[in-house]
């Protein structure tokens, strides 16, 4: 049986570049998403119409997807259904920024079929924002998760940061305390990396702003995790907490390693023994689709700008180095030997039986995993299973 896909569509577009922020985004470019949305509904016609490849999830990353108009959004969804065999109960995610959201337009989405929201909250702490040149404050957070929840969202994700320049563990705290208090189904949390030539990286270097200090971002984490067990989250991967049945589906299928189609400028895939990106300028990749007509190989874009063979023994070691994000989950024997045909611990052994002494990950009830002090090193750990 082939395997049902997520579909990841990145829009690049956001209102102002926040100064951490590395990603494949531009602002300004506004008069762009009309062709944006053409091409993307182009594109995915292209690639997925006459294959009947069933879809799980579909999630619309940025960027800021939730500047596009819904009418915009409406097209890259109905191509989406017309191209692929879209799950009736697919998970449907929007990332959204919680300022300049509208009722009306929460309400649309919904009718569109947009069943999960992430909202990109960051921190509670209004002099962090304005570090990071959010253009929302944390009251806008608030007003955002009650929209959402009027509209009849039932799934909600908030992104929070830690490890913040300034940040202390007592401002930590508070922002997620605050967070917790709006209920969110689903939480990310991630550690800030100062990414080079951002406007954090030039500040940090010239000394205009402390570089965050990885000792106390541990303890932020550290925190974190007791802080969610006790509201009753389920810490299901490295930096993701959920409620019971409100896993990622999305993340999930990265985490397992499995297929996943690309659309959107610079936007990733992975299927079929490839990874695969495409040219990272919106308007290079809008001339792309423009002058397509068909697709010469699937699952390649016509805004194809490179490709990468996934060899079987990368393939494995992947598989373990996402595997291994999952915190219960882990690698279990069972699926590795359906899937590679071979037996983890006789392949890995020696990887194992090295951070096994170390009391990094664990190997009982059929699975491999990270101990909770492995967490915190899971980078090292990951490392070890490459080729
Ligand atoms: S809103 Fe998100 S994607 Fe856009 S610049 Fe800020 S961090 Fe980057």
């Amino acid at each position: 049986m082939m395997p049902s896909v997520a579909l990841y569509i990145h829009v690049p577009f956001c209102r102002v570049i926040c100064t951490y922020c590395d990603f494949n985004v531009y602002a300004g470019l506004g008069r762009l998403m009309a062709p944006f949305a053409q091409a993307v509904a182009r594109e995915i016609r292209l690639v997925g119409a006459g294959r009947g490849l069933r879809v799980h999830s579909i999630y619309f990353g940025g960027g800021t997807p939730s500047l596009l108009p819904p009418a915009l959004l409406e097209a890259i969804l109905a191509a989406c259904r017309e191209a692929f065999d879209v799950a009736a109960d697919a998970e449907i995610t929007l990332e959204a920024n919680p300022d300049g959201l509208e009722a009306a337009q929460m309400a649309q989405w919904r009718v569109l079929g947009v069943n999960r929201l992430s909202l990109g909250v960051q921190s509670a702490q209004e002099g962090e924002l304005r570090l990071f040149r959010r253009t929302h404050t944390f009251a806008d957070a608030v007003r955002a998760v009650r929209l959402a929840r009027d509209a009849g969202f039932d799934n909600i994700n908030l992104d929070l940061i830690y490890g913040i320049p300034y940040q202390t563990l007592e401002s930590w705290q508070d922002t997620l305390a605050r967070a917790i208090g709006l209920a969110p189904e689903h939480l990310s949390l991630y550690s800030l990396t100062i990414e080079e030539g951002t406007p954090l990286h030039l500040w940090v270097a010239k000394g205009k702003v402390p570089a965050p200090d990885p000792d106390l971002a541990a303890d932020m984490y550290e925190y974190a995790q007791d802080a969610l067990a006790e509201a009753g989250f389920e810490h299901y991967e490295i930096a993701n907490w959920a409620r019971p049945g409100r896993v990622s589906r999305h993340n999930l299928t990265y985490w397992r390693n499995e297929p996943y189609l690309g659309f959107g400028p610079g936007a990733h895939g992975s299927y079929g023994g490839w990874r695969y990106w495409n040219v990272r300028k919106p308007q290079d990749y809008i001339a792309r689709l423009e002058a397509a007509e068909a697709i010469a190989d699937f699952p390649f874009s016509p805004a194809l700008e490179g490709r990468e063979p996934i060899s079987r023994e990368l393939e494995m070691g992947e598989t373990m180095m996402l595997g291994l994000r999952l915190i219960q989950e882990g690698v279990a024997f069972a699926d590795f030997q359906r899937r590679f045909g071979v037996d983890l611990r006789e392949v890995y052994a020696q990887e194992l039986a090295h951070y096994r002494a170390l009391g990094l990950i664990e190997v009982n009830a059929g699975r491999v995993r990270l101990t909770r002090r492995g967490r915190a090193l899971g980078n090292e750990v990951f490392a070890a299973f490459l080729p």
